[in-house]
């Protein structure tokens, strides 16, 4: 039969030659099946109606068949983990099938690479649902990141911490280039390499950088350097506004793009705890939430010494690194003032948002909670609900007083609208994907549909579903999420 969807691949990463990655064909699966497919991410690589009926398309999205003209690749890079240098690592279990409509298309979980090291090539069930509605969820949010195309699901065995079964990712980005792939070829001192991938990523991504180039390129890549600090440090405030911890911020998850790259033990915060660590094979806390900022700034050191061959001016890469600070505290401060509602930036207002972080941190109060009762307080003009979130709501009188102080001739309703339009009232929390997953173990996916439905609208009442946005059971707690995906 013919195929159902025959994309017209444009040159991508693949066009980078054989020094970037090695073709491999995926490893078939048994019995494939859907698990969740995203409307949205299919119109933007412009699939036909009806192609999540469709068998062709559901055997080529496992890796079970190849779309026409594909030629699947996995990439090779390096990386930092946990702040050691791990060397070679690559696409364990990760296949780019090619690059239409600006996008590459990758399959994760389609097998072994020659970069799988002791790895099955394989990704669970449950991580994948984790990735395929977070990713979504994150975009809703206007966080930048990798979307996801659909998941699906086989019966094939794959042992983790105990027996669980296969699914398959399609992701889909610009590029899913990573810090570690600059690191990667710096390392080997493949200059040639390393300069030819920075040119691919400065001509697609930053062409901006190129215009400051002298005769030797140079500036060019101290540009560049500065821009990807730039978008990180954006991509990082994004985080913490929405209360986003990442858990495994190695340099080989860090997309030179600045989206959101490899959904691993990833968390939603409940309770505000600064120091929360969602990893539970983190046990130093090296990625607890309130050190993503400075893991970041870590992160892009590693970078800027992959890049000192082009950079070639260790000043000038300082330079560029130095911006790294002040665009995320501008960022974010900017998100959090949107949180706040403030219309305009006022003197006093980072104090305000110190000040309430605080007070969130000193009980755990629920993050999104607190936000969301917030805006629909500035609604009502009644904060009662809000200080029903604390067991001693003296510090919150102090805090509100000053709050109400300092937005006095703005407009409540305006105000109101931002708050709602920045606050959402619905987010992935860990309890929420569970409940969605041990549904989809059992075969059904209305939970899966129905999450996926809120998350594409967070900052929507959906009135009926308020069960999804109120305080997460004690049980949500107890659950450990580590790096085994
Ligand atoms: P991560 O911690 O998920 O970022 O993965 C780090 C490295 O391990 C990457 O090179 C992955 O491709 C590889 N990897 C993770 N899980 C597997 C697996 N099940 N099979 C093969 N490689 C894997
Ligand atoms: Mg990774
Ligand atoms: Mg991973």
């Amino acid at each position: 039969t013919a195929a159902p969807w025959t994309p017209s691949w444009q040159s991508g990463f693949a066009q980078l030659g054989p020094a970037f990655g090695r073709e491999i064909l995926p490893t078939p699966l048994p019995d494939p099946y859907w698990v969740g497919t995203s409307e949205e991410v299919a119109d933007s690589l412009g699939l036909p109606q009806g192609w999540q009926r469709s068998s062709e398309l559901l055997a080529a999205f496992t890796g079970n068949a190849l779309l026409p003209g594909s030629r699947p690749l996995a990439s090779v890079y390096s990386g930092h983990q946990f702040g050691v240098w791990a060397g070679q690592l690559g696409d364990g279990r990760a296949l780019l099938l090619g690059q239409t409509h600006g996008l590459e298309v990758q399959l994760k979980g389609s097998g072994r690479t020659p970069y799988s090291r002791m790895g099955d090539g394989r990704a669970v069930l449950r991580s994948s649902i984790r990735e395929f509605l977070c990713s979504e969820a994150l975009h809703a949010l206007g966080v930048p990141t990798t979307r996801a195309l659909c998941v699906t699901g086989s019966p094939a065995p794959v042992a983790r911490e105990e027996m669980e079964t296969a699914a398959v990712v399609t992701r889909v980005a610009p590029s899913f280039i990573r810090f570690g792939h600059f690191e990667h070829f710096a390392s080997r001192r493949q200059y040639g390499e390393l300069r030819r991938l920075a040119d691919f990523v400065i001509e697609g991504w930053y062409p901006e950088c190129q215009d400051t180039a002298d005769a030797s390129g140079r500036a060019g890549y101290a540009a560049f350097l500065r821009a990807v600090s730039e978008r990180t440090a954006r991509l990082i405030a994004h985080w913490q506004a929405v209360g986003f911890c990442h858990g495994v911020m190695n340099t080989d998850n860090m997309s030179i793009l600045g989206l959101t790259l490899d959904y691993g033990p990833f968390q939603f915060l409940d309770g505000f705890d600064p120091g929360h660590i969602c990893n539970h094979s983190d046990t130093q806390g090296r990625y607890a939430f309130d050190r993503q900022p400075a893991v970041a700034w870590w992160n892009l050191h590693c970078l800027a010494q992959a890049l000192m061959p082009l950079i070639d001016d260790a000043h000038a890469a300082e330079e560029a690194l130095s911006s790294y600070e002040a665009v995320f505290t501008d960022a974010y401060l900017s998100l959090m003032r949107a949180k706040l509602g403030l219309l305009e930036a006022r003197e006093g207002d980072a104090a305000l948002v110190q000040g309430a972080l605080a007070l969130l941190a000193a009980e755990q109060v629920d993050w999104t909670i607190f936000w969301r009762r917030l805006s629909h307080a500035q609604v009502a003009q009644d904060f009662a609900p809000v200080r029903e979130l604390f067991l001693q709501p003296a510090g919150f009188d102090a805090w509100l007083l000053q709050y109400q102080e300092l937005t006095t001739h703005m407009d409540r309703r305006l105000m109101a609208d931002l708050m709602l339009k920045s606050n959402p009232k619905y987010v992935l929390r860990n309890y929420l994907a569970e409940q969605a997953i041990a549904q989809a173990k059992l075969g059904r996916f209305e939970e899966l549909q129905t999450l996926q439905t809120l998350l594409a609208r967070p900052f929507d009442e959906h009135p009926g579903f308020e069960a999804y946005a109120g305080f997460p059971p004690d049980w949500a707690s107890h659950i450990s999420i580590s790096c085994s995906s």
